[in-house]
């Protein structure tokens, strides 16, 4: 018959924004808006000789659909090197190292616990189960114990989410964790019926040239408008069949100025700081992934040089929830925080090389609530016809961040091929 191709608008040109538009291509005519730069988060600086990700370290291998974008994208991601099976945990307090046990053997004959310690992890399987929802410091105190929430936890939730354990929910932040206490009624007795207790598996990878090889791969094998542009309200869009608004919660609020109530519920989905500053020495030690700490403001090293090939570099992450007041400090202050950071744990001082950049709205936090918030969000924005999509819904990880590109582009599609919105 001829008719014109419908005309989707993207507005957000990281990850999220770039899948979908990539999937889209295949019945829409796809225009994307970016106001800064292509990747957002996922983004790799190229300084001198170094490469550091701005975000994005890597992903596991777990997602099929980030796996199926690489191909149809034509690029091949590598596997993280064996060295960085090799983790460790800084107590900041005690000024101790401990590398992290790989396995329950390796846990019990760790230092990383005290006896007791190790008892309390062991008495789990004797705690009630609770299935509401809960912060994961109170869920992880509460199974595991205080000894195991500062050494396991507190590092886990900071290196993952830059939050602390009393900031986010367990349901929201670690769903499959309270799935499988409520299922099993012990963590110990899920892990032991399903090998990992419903730990991701997978194993990390990037890419040869960082994660901006990625978005690269997407941009090259998509055919549509790439407008570097800040959209400032929904209005602008009015030419479009269809509008993804694919930007943070608080980007899309303003966006959507002129729905107080979209505006409202959006802006209550609150980021931390981040600070990511990459140095180099002419010798750091342990060679591994990294070290995540306990409670200080620099909440972790990647040894970007020990995980992946091509890489010269570490990076420090600093502030977070622990430390939001980094995000008053000037860039000079928040690479002098990270390199402290690294003199005091590895005794490395006077780096090659000191770069730096700060998010001041970094990650997003999945606190108690967050589900009953995004799914009055996408109800109030279904009344108003927009999709929404990011790192705020369905999960902070690259391959949440693709899975959900990748589901909302088909369902389009399957709407539009039968006529309908
Ligand atoms: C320090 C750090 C480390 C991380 N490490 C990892 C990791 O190792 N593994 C992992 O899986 N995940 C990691 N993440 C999480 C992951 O990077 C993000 O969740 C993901 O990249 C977010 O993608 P997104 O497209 O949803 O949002 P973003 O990347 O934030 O993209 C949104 C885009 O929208 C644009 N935008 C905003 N407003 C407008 C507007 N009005 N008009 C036009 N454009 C606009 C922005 O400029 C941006 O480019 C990390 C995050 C951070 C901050």
């Amino acid at each position: 018959m001829g008719s014109r191709r419908r005309r989707v608008a993207i507005v957000g040109g990281g990850i999220s924004g770039l899948t979908a538009g990539f999937y889209l291509q295949r019945e829409f005519e796809v225009t994307i808006f970016e106001k800064e730069k292509w990747g957002g988060k996922a983004f790799t600086r190229r300084v001198g000789e170094y490469l550091f990700e701005e975000g994005v370290n890597g992903f596991l291998n777990n997602t099929p659909e980030t796996l199926q974008l690489c191909e149809d994208v034509g690029v091949e991601p590598i596997p993280a090197n064996e060295n960085s099976k090799k983790r460790f945990i800084y107590d900041s307090s005690q000024r101790r190292l401990f590398r992290l046990p790989g396995s329950p053997k390796e846990f019990l004959t760790s230092p990383i616990l005290s006896f007791w310690g190790k008892l309390r992890v062991a008495g789990e399987i004797f705690i009630p189960k609770n299935c509401k929802d809960e912060t994961i410091e109170e869920f992880s105190r509460r199974r595991l114990g205080e000894e195991f929430t500062r050494r396991f936890i507190t590092p886990m939730v900071a290196g993952i989410y830059g939050a602390t354990p009393a900031q986010l929910s367990v349901s929201n932040a670690f769903p499959r964790i309270k799935e499988v206490e409520c299922q099993y009624g012990s963590l110990i007795k899920g892990m032991m019926k399903l090998g990992r207790g419903g730990a991701p598996k997978g194993e990390l990878h990037s890419f040869p040239r960082g994660v901006s090889q990625l978005i690269e791969g997407i941009i090259s094998k998509t055919s549509g408008n790439f407008v570097l542009k800040e959209i400032k309200e929904l209005e602008e869009l009015k030419e479009f069949d269809e509008v993804i608004l694919a930007t943070p919660a608080y980007a899309t609020a303003q966006i959507l100025k002129s729905y107080p109530r979209l505006n409202q519920l959006l802006n209550s989905i609150k980021y931390n700081p981040i600070g990511v500053v990459g140095l180099d020495y002419r010798e750091i030690q342990p060679e591994g992934f990294g070290i995540l700490t306990t409670d200080s403001p620099t909440l972790g090293i990647l040894m970007d040089k020990y995980i992946f090939p091509h890489r010269n570099g570490i990076r420090v992450m600093v502030g977070g929830g622990r430390f939001p007041e980094i995000a008053q400090k000037s860039l000079e202050e928040v690479i002098e925080m990270g390199e402290k950071g690294v003199a005091e744990i590895t005794g490395a001082t006077s780096p090659k090389i000191r770069w730096g950049i700060l998010h001041k709205k970094g990650i997003p936090i999945y606190g108690l609530h967050h589900r009953e918030l995004v799914a009055q969000i996408e109800e109030e924005a279904l009344k108003i016809g927009v999709h929404l999509l990011g790192n705020w819904k369905g999960g902070v990880s690259l391959n949440d961040c693709v899975r959900n590109g990748k589901r909302l582009a088909e369902k389009l599609i399957a709407q539009a091929r039968k006529g309908g919105r």
